[in-house]
């Protein structure tokens, strides 16, 4: 473990470091079969963002990096290469728990130090990822942020937020608390293919009603949309009619990006599962971004969607909180694990 660079690794934005030595690794057996687990201490657990940031939120807490998740386009992956490990497999497979995250949140929520802001959950990997079952940090914290009535949100994938229905609306009674999902698809092939890891779109769709129908108000980012893979007018409208009848608060697109590091995981992917697009993502994509064209084409179709349906018009504020689904650059858009090295 000594290889891994990290008095290199950055959790926030260039604050300099973040955790001690490894603790110990951890390989996974039964359901985590073929997945290490490498615990670390944090130095800190609350990440300031940079004031260039440009996000709709300046603090967040990621207790894990890399994710079991999987997805292809996953805006995070790079940030795994800042430890020495790479943005592929060792991305899914080897993830860093930081096994005093909770501990640390209580010594860090001291009011003589801490103002009080709302923390965002989810800006990078995914809380609420499988090995947040055995873990179970995100609920600590939860816990945590709930007793000091500290607002906060949580963007995930996972349906494993619902284990934590209790300590969230307990939190939810003392302070504000938002949560969003990411579904963009409800497409069982290109689910199964570019999101291996996640539960089924469906799933997820029922989540979201299960936390409104709970008071815990919750938003879906249709994210990312893969132009001419997700993207059609009847793919849109089956996710966006789905998440306006589960009670979406809010509901926003985000064209795919490819970010440098990520681009080199997606489009091999690409050119295995649809090689036929390959010289269209060339044109799209000669920077992170696709075009501002396609970009307005999809939320139009998709504002144009949630009005017919009935839905609650996106809106740009906290409950987009763009996390790994998006970065907030030239459009609002961004992917989950959305943003730049953060978690
Ligand atoms: S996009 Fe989100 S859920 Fe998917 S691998 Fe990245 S962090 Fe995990």
């Amino acid at each position: 473990m000594t290889e891994l660079r990290w008095q290199l690794a950055d959790d926030g934005g260039g604050q300099g470091a973040l955790f001690d030595d490894v603790l110990e690794r951890h390989v996974g057996s039964g359901e985590f079969r073929g997945m290490e687990f490498l615990h670390v201490n944090a130095k800190r657990i609350i990440n300031e963002l940079p004031q260039s940031s440009g996000l709709p939120f300046r603090y967040t807490i990621n207790a894990y990096r890399g994710c079991s998740h999987a997805c292809i386009f996953c805006f995070a992956r790079p940030t795994h290469e800042y430890l020495g490990l790479n943005a592929g497999e060792d991305f899914e497979r080897k993830i860093v728990v930081k096994v005093n995250a909770v501990e640390r949140l209580r010594a860090e929520l001291v009011p003589a130090r801490w103002a009080g802001d709302p923390i965002a959950m989810g800006t990078n990997t995914d809380p609420y990822q499988r090995c947040e079952g055995k873990y179970r940090l995100t609920r600590g914290i939860v816990e945590v942020l709930g007793e000091a009535a500290n607002p906060f949100s949580i963007l995930t994938k996972s349906t494993l937020i619902l284990r934590d229905l209790d300590v969230l609306i307990e939190a939810a009674a003392r302070t504000d608390v938002h949560t969003s999902f990411s579904i963009g698809t409800l497409d069982e092939e290109v689910w199964r293919s570019s999101e291996p890891g996640t539960p089924h779109p469906r799933r997820r769709v029922e989540a979201v009603a299960k936390l409104n129908a709970a008071g815990i108000p919750c938003g879906v980012l249709v994210a990312p949309v893969l132009p001419g893979i997700s993207d059609r007018p009847d793919q849109l409208e089956a996710v966006v009619q789905a998440c306006v009848e589960a009670g979406a608060t809010s509901i926003s697109p985000i064209v795919l990006h490819l970010r440098p590091g990520v681009r080199e995981q997606f489009m091999p992917w690409l050119e295995r599962a649809h090689p036929e697009l390959l010289d269209e993502y060339r044109g799209l994509y000669p920077r992170s971004y696709a075009p501002r064209v396609v970009q307005d084409r999809v939320s139009s179709i998709v504002a144009r969607l949630v009005a017919k349906h009935g839905g609650v018009a996106p809106t740009p504020s906290r409950e987009r909180q763009t996390p790994r689904d998006a970065t907030p650059k030239p459009t609002g858009s961004a992917q989950l694990s959305l943003m730049p090295p953060v978690r």
